[in-house]
This record gives structure tokens, C-alpha cells and sequence, in this order.
């Protein structure tokens, strides 16, 4: 692939950027291209260029944003071979995986055709004096969106198709590993009859980032990305008085009780542990098992699956998983794994060193798991985004529940068991955004809300779903009266609170 441009105005736009970046391909470790970042000037010139389109956008019919909607809709369906292809090179997911993401990326797309639904206001006819109150919806602006590696179209899409659809305008800026996708989607917005100007797409790091937090036409901050940073962007988002929602890192934690279904609950822990490399906020990290004995059922049942997964390049169809981001993404789960054996905790299996022939270069992790993890150890606290999971020992629910709560994360928690009670209390009690019961992976479905709680989200707002278009809408209530010119002359008043 050629150098990659920032996706301006409608078309490819090479700035006078003076910095940029390498985009790897993590399957073999080959440099795929030289991607430009943006300088203060190219923002300035999306911003700009945003902030024209967005206005006429903005008053849009809402029939002509939805059709766009629809349409883009369509696209992303007719693309997904190409999409899945460009995901995969650039992330190191497998192709079945990156068509797994495309799938969950249009429920997004097809509930931002709900918009005008969601955003339609409400009325009171006579609330007092022949006065009637209602309330507008209108467009914030421009939308700043800072994307994660992790989802190349997912996160892009939920972030812009619901901004878009609410009349607004976006300028994107898609992690620096993984920009080639976010490119080709703002030539498909282009066919779907979006009007240049209002999808906007600018690469680049922090430098870019800290330009899109203090730029005065920027309305609103939508980021997905690791806790640390995301707390710094909504801090300093807030502190420019922009709106922010910020979704970030997880730990989610799967309980699983003795009466669950042991077979069910240890092929749920393998796919939602080690999918995508284990590189999905959602993904499951720690396997707590409750009562005596059950720690070693789940580990005899969960072992020999875990060992049969195959790892290999994103276009291997026998692969289960690919590589991770990038050569440091490795040794930072490989040191985690040393941490964790050396605070006590017992490597099960070791996929440290991992060499896939024939890509010797590529970024491979291994699937690993220790046994006997505990609270105290930094392998519980941190985030390990790499396919290194660990298995907790717990006497019962209390015990179990109180782990989950002590964690500053609280992106998703599930829970397996066959008692309605034990799953009751659960939801009731597991302070995270998102709960499953029997489930493996707890992402709802694009027409509910997706968010954590505690430090895995800053901000109240949800990242698709209907609260996602109330984020992308600023609300004006109106009172008005309409008297007849007779009425009107009344010269009576009163300074009384009215
Ligand atoms: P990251 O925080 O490193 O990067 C995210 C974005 O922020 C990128 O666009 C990057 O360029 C920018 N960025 C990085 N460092 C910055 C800094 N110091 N200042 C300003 N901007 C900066 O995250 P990542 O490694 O790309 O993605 C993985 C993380 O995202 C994990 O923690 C994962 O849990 C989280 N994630 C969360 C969700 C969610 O919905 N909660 C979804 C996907 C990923």
C-alpha cells in the first residue's frame, strides 16, 4: 500500500505534516506503510472543513441523513471481504474474527437509522396561559472521535454512524496502528452519498489527540481506549469544555458456581479468554472458580482446549488467533506472566516464546494460564491485554462477588450457575456496566446501551445504543405562546417568580 493520507473534505489530503509513523503488519512483522501524522494545520483544515459541512448537515432533512445511513449500510455489507482483509493486516486478527467485528459494527450502523426516533422531543400543549413547552434535539457540532487498535471498523462506526445520523459532523482519528480501514471507510461514506466534509478522518498520536482536546470547533470527545488515557481526555476535554464520553480497559472477571455447567462454562472461558488474542476490552481475563473442587474440574476441562488452539497468521483459516499489535504488546504480556509466577501465582501453560513457522517475525503470544491468582498480585490488578488469562480459587458467591467489586475495572463481570439466586444477587451486586448470566461475553446488542462502570468509563453517556444519540444531541426546551394581537395588548405584569 502506498503512504497513507488523512481523508479530508471527501478525498485523500496530504497535509504539510512534518511527523509520522510506520503501520506494521503484526502477522509477519513487515512494515506495511508510512503513515503522515496530522499537524496543527491539517486539523485546523478539517476543522474547517467540518464545520462548513457540518452546518448544512445539520439542517438536513431527516430523510435525506437516513438514507445515507441505509445506504452506508449496504456498503459495509458489499465490503466486508475487503474490510475484514484490511482489519486483519493491520491488527493481526484472524479474517473470521474480523468478520465477527463488521457484523457487530453494522448492528451499530442499522440502529443509527433509528436517530430520528430517539431524538424527537417531547410536547405539552397549555401548560399555563396558553402557553405550550417543547423540546428540540439538535446536532452538538463536531464530534471528535479517538478510536482504539483494537476494533479498526467497529469502533469507528458505533462512534460516527449515530454522530452522523443526529446531524452532526466527524473528524476521526483512528489509532496509528491500524489507520488503513478508517481510510476506506471514508470512501464509502463518500458513495453513500454523505456530503464531503462531514466524515473526516486525521492519523496521527498524542500530538494530534492533545490538538482535537483544545480545538475551539470541536464540540464533543467520543474515545475508546486504555483507562489511563482516557482519563486524561476526559479531564482535559472537560476542562475545554467539551462533552466527553470516554469508554476505556476492563478486567472482566467470569464466575463460575458448582452447579453451573461445568463443559459450557469451560468452552465459554476459552473463546472469550483468548478470542482476538485476549485483545478485547470485553474479553474474559480471570476464571474464578467458587466451592471446593471446582477450580480443578474447570482446569481439567479448559486445559486441553486451550492447548489445541491453533496460532497463526489473520489470513491462516485454521488460525483461532493471531498475532498481538506489536513486538512491545508481546513482551509487555510476557512480562506480565513472569510477574505473576514470580508473586506466587502457578504457570498451567506457558506461551512465552511462541514461533509460528515461516513468520518468524511476526508478534506471537501464546495462550497461557496461571492457576492460584490472588488480589494481591499486579497480575489481578493490571489489565493484561494479551492472551494470558488467570484462574482464581474462591469459597463461595460472597467471596466471589467481592473480587469482582474490588477491582478498579468494571467494563463487563458473568457469572455461570444454574440457580436463578445465585445470578440475581449477582446482577444485583457486581457494579459493572454490562452483566451476563450464561453468557460468555456480555456486549449487547446495538439497539441497547454499551458502557462500563467505575474506571472502564468516564462520563455518563453509552457508547451506541439510544443513549448514544442523546450524546450526540444537545437539548433546547421551548415555550412559546401565540396570542391574538387584542391579547397582546394587556399592560398588566407582575415581578412575582412566575
Ligand atoms: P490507547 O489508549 O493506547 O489508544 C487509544 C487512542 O488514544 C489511540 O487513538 C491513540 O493514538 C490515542 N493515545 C494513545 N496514547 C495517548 C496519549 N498519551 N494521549 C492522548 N492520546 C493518546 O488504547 P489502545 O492500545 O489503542 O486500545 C486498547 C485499550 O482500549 C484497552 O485498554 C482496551 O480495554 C480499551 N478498549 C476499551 C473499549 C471499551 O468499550 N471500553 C473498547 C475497545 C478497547
Amino acid at each position: 500500500m502506498d503512504d497513507l493520507t488523512h481523508f479530508i473534505g471527501g478525498e485523500a489530503y496530504k497535509g504539510d505534516d512534518d511527523r509520522s509513523g510506520v503501520v506494521f503488519n503484526p502477522s509477519d512483522g513487515s512494515i506495511l506503510y508510512h503513515c503522515a501524522y496530522a499537524s496543527k494545520t491539517t486539523l485546523d483544515h478539517a476543522a474547517d472543513v467540518a464545520f462548513s459541512a457540518g452546518r448544512a448537515w445539520a439542517n438536513a432533512s431527516q430523510a435525506r441523513r437516513l438514507e445515507v445511513i441505509f445506504r452506508m449500510r449496504q456498503l459495509v455489507v458489499e465490503n466486508t471481504d475487503k474490510l475484514a482483509d484490511l482489519i486483519g493486516r493491520e491488527n493481526g486478527k484472524t479474517i473470521a474474527d474480523a468478520k465477527g467485528e463488521i457484523g457487530r459494527a453494522l448492528e451499530a450502523v442499522e440502529f443509527a437509522t433509528n436517530a430520528a426516533q430517539i431524538t424527537k422531543g417531547e410536547y405539552s400543549r397549555n401548560v399555563g396561559g396558553g402557553i405550550d413547552t417543547f423540546s428540540i434535539r439538535q446536532p452538538v457540532g463536531i464530534v471528535g472521535c479517538i478510536a482504539p487498535f483494537n476494533f479498526p471498523v467497529m469502533v469507528p462506526l458505533m462512534m460516527t454512524s449515530m454522530a452522523i445520523a443526529c446531524g452532526n459532523a466527524v473528524i476521526l482519528k483512528p489509532s496509528e496502528r491500524v489507520p488503513g480501514a478508517s481510510a476506506f471507510l471514508g470512501k464509502l461514506w463518500r458513495e453513500a452519498g454523505l456530503p464531503d466534509g462531514v466524515w473526516n478522518a486525521v492519523n496521527g498520536d498524542k500530538e494530534i489527540v492533545d490538538a482535537i482536546l483544545r480545538h475551539p470547533k470541536i464540540a464533543a470527545i467520543s474515545f475508546v481506549g486504555s483507562t489511563h488515557v482516557g482519563e486524561y481526555i476526559y479531564r482535559q476535554g472537560c476542562a475545554n469544555d467539551k462533552r466527553v464520553a470516554a469508554y476505556t480497559g476492563g478486567k472482566n472477571h467470569m464466575v463460575v458456581m458448582p452447579d453451573a455447567d461445568l463443559e459450557s462454562a469451560a468452552s465459554a472461558f476459552v473463546s472469550a479468554a483468548y478470542g482476538s488474542s485476549s485483545q478485547r476490552c470485553m474479553a474474559v481475563s480471570l476464571l474464578l472458580a467458587v466451592g471446593e473442587g471446582t477450580a480443578e474440574k474447570l482446569r481439567s476441562l479448559v486445559v486441553p482446549k486451550i492447548q489445541a488452539l491453533h496460532v497463526g497468521a489473520y489470513n491462516d483459516p485454521k488460525a483461532d488467533f493471531g498475532a498481538v499489535i506489536t513486538a512491545d504488546a508481546k513482551r509487555v504480556v510476557e512480562q506480565a506472566i513472569a510477574d505473576g509466577v514470580a508473586a506466587g501465582a502457578e504457570l498451567v501453560l506457558d506461551g512465552r516464546g511462541l514461533v509460528v513457522p515461516g513468520l518468524e517475525d511476526g508478534f506471537y503470544a501464546g495462550p497461557s494460564l496461571l492457576d492460584h491468582v490472588t488480589v494481591e498480585m499486579e497480575f489481578w490488578k493490571k489489565e493484561v491485554f494479551g492472551p494470558a488469562r488467570g484462574i482464581m480459587r474462591l469459597k463461595d458467591l460472597d467471596e466471589a462477588i467481592e473480587v469482582t467489586n474490588a477491582h478498579e475495572y468494571g467494563n463487563g463481570a458473568v457469572i455461570f450457575t444454574r440457580s436463578g439466586h445465585a445470578a440475581h444477587r449477582f446482577v444485583t451486586e457486581v457494579e459493572a456496566g454490562m452483566l451476563g448470566v450464561n453468557v460468555p461475553v456480555p456486549v449487547p446488542v446495538g439497539h441497547h446501551n454499551f458502557g462500563g462502570l467505575r474506571r472502564s468509563k468516564f462520563g455518563d453517556a453509552h457508547m451506541f445504543g439510544p443513549d448514544a444519540a442523546r450524546f450526540y444531541t444537545k437539548m433546547k426546551t421551548v415555550s412559546q405562546r401565540w396570542p391574538e394581537p387584542e391579547q397582546s395588548a394587556s399592560s398588566s405584569f407582575s415581578l412575582a417568580f412566575p
